[in-house]
């Protein structure tokens, strides 16, 4: 055979390779490339066996972009349902549970001269349950209300607070609370959420008071470079050390609700509304001492 012919089938060979190559489904036979003498064609599938791996290894990584997708879809649509049903389940046991707790309340009010201890006691158990199952139902519509794709809008933090500070007038006058803090910022995020993260710490400030002093909360604020930084502390009881990445689970909680009563939802919907925001939250406490709150937001 003489040798325009070989050059002319190695060509055609060449061109079948790169239309194999482009449907992803080519091979290369390297016994050629080793009995070949021509220096350019052992160059040239040289670089057909180079572009044969980049193919293989482009092949892998897209299957592994696709099935990364895939999973995460998957799980952003379940985590969609979820809250669907969340909101939709906490909603409509809500009124049902408020017309227990009403009537129950009602009904001890006006019959219990007509009633015995006994149907008293029951009452006041069936008025008490009710109480804090229309609590839990409420903390948790709360908390399936915080979406993970949180809007972001300007938010003032001391019209938030102020606003905090009027509505829980009551509480802090009962304790003799003291709530101090300086200029804060306006950062970015959905009002509503950013202001479920400050009433819970705040209103935990004063609910986990210490025994032997009234309550004093700060609200401190730093402005770091690329976050904001704020720290919410407490003179109140404290936290032992043991517990203190427990308590940001959902029902998580330290005390009975015969001592100091609660939903253990509270710092839940402080973790999840600063983890849509991409930001951090942690405590730092001594037990019998006090505690502080600090959490960051990505600017
Ligand atoms: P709740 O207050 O309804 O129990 P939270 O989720 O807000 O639910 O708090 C969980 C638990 O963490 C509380 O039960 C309490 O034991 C503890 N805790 C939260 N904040 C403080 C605080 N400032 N000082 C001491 N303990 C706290």
């Amino acid at each position: 055979m003489n040798k325009d012919h070989d050059d002319s089938q190695f060509l055609k060979e060449t061109f079948q390779h790169i239309l194999q190559i482009s449907k992803g489904e080519c091979s290369i036979d390297l016994e050629k490339v080793h009995n070949l003498e021509d220096e350019n064609k052992i160059n040239i599938l040289g670089g057909l066996k180079m572009l044969h791996e980049d193919l293989d290894l482009y092949k892998s990584e897209l299957r592994q972009n696709m099935e990364a997708e895939y999973k995460l879809k998957l799980l952003e649509k379940r985590n969609q349902e979820l809250q669907q049903f969340n909101y939709i389940a906490s909603h409509d046991m809500k009124e049902p549970m408020r017309t227990i707790k009403n009537f129950s309340d009602l009904l001890s009010k006006k019959y219990a001269d007509k009633l015995d201890d006994k149907a008293n006691l029951y009452l006041s158990y069936i008025s008490d349950s009710s109480n804090r199952m229309y609590n839990l139902i409420d903390g948790l519509l709360d908390f399936s209300q915080i979406n993970n794709h949180v809007k972001r809008n300007e938010v003032d933090c001391n019209t938030i607070i102020d606003s905090i500070l009027r509505d829980i007038d009551k509480v802090i006058a009962e304790n003799s609370a003291q709530i101090i803090y300086n200029e804060l910022p306006v950062i970015l995020g959905d009002e509503i959420a950013i202001r479920q993260l400050f009433i819970n710490l705040i209103s935990n400030g004063i609910k986990y008071k210490s025994p032997d002093r009234t309550p004093v909360i700060k609200v401190s604020y730093s402005n770091k470079e690329d976050t904001h930084y704020f720290s919410i502390s407490d003179n109140g009881m404290g936290i032992k050390e043991k517990y203190q990445d427990q308590i940001f689970e959902l029902f998580s909680r330290l005390h009975i609700n015969s001592e100091i009563p609660g939903t253990g939802i509270g710092l839940s919907i402080c973790k999840k509304v600063i983890n849509s925001l991409e930001g951090r939250l942690w405590v730092e406490s001594k037990f019998g001492k006090g505690s502080t709150f600090h959490f960051t937001i990505p600017k």
